[in-house]
């Protein structure tokens, strides 16, 4: 539904349904996750024109050539880091900030990683306007190899498709730990859940998933 004119629309109730059609019904059922969706506005983190289109069920374009996903793939990968409020997270490919916004609400701290610099000012101006800044921190990097300064990490959520797991995100995440991240080649993915945990790692395929390609130097170049 595009209605043009997007002062006009009652966002809080968009958020409602998008979260009992979208979310619950597809079998969300984390409490903190439902929750998080119902009252994040991604209506403020999705670009004009797209705005009107801001709680339909697809991805929507942000620029730069990237897309913010669709809102169930957003709640999913929240889901499934069975995050409690404590964790340090690391979101890999931040880009409209959305999805650092509603782990922000999930855990202790995050931290966003953006390869373009115009996409993490977007973010951080995003973040900042609805008030989410105050524990999601964006910063400019590849974040195909993790970012050092901050680990290790309870979480790690990576948001662009990758040819494999970079190693150094398994190296930056914690026993115990969960990692995220859609792996496939360019065009379809699978999303893997990885769980670090007693020294060895366990890997499930959670769904078949299309993100745009992880760049940078254990992405695709
Ligand atoms: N989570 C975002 C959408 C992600 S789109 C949201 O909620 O809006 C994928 C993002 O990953 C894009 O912004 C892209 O620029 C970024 N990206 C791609 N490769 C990257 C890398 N190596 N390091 C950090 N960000 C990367």
């Amino acid at each position: 539904m595009n209605l043009g004119k997007s002062n006009s629309v009652d966002w809080a109730a968009e958020r409602a349904r998008m979260v009992e059609h979208q979310i619950r019904a597809r079998g969300i059922h984390d409490a903190r996750v439902l929750a998080a969706m119902a009252q994040v506005p991604r209506e403020e983190f999705v670009p004009e024109p797209q705005r009107g289109d801001s709680y339909a069920d697809e991805p929507l374009s942000i620029g730069c050539d990237q897309t913010i996903s669709q809102p169930y793939i957003v709640a999913l990968m929240a889901e499934c880091l069975g995050l409690k409020g404590h964790e340090t997270v690391l979101e890999v490919g931040c880009g409209s900030g959305y999805h650092a916004a509603v782990l922000g609400m999930l855990a202790g701290s995050v931290v966003a990683v953006e390869i373009l610099p115009e996409l993490a000012a977007l973010a951080e101006a995003n973040l900042a306007r609805t008030g989410r800044a105050s524990n999601v921190r964006v910063v400019v990097a590849d974040g195909s190899a993790g970012y050092l300064p901050s680990a290790p990490y309870d979480a790690i959520s990576v948001a662009a498709a990758a040819p494999s797991t970079p190693e150094p995100l398994l190296e930056q995440l914690k026993d115990p730990g969960r990692l995220v991240i859609p792996v496939g080649d360019r065009f379809e993915q699978d999303l893997l859940l990885v769980r670090k945990s007693a020294g060895q790692m366990s890997t499930r395929t959670l769904s078949g998933v299309r993100f745009v390609p992880l760049r940078g130097g254990h992405g695709w170049r």
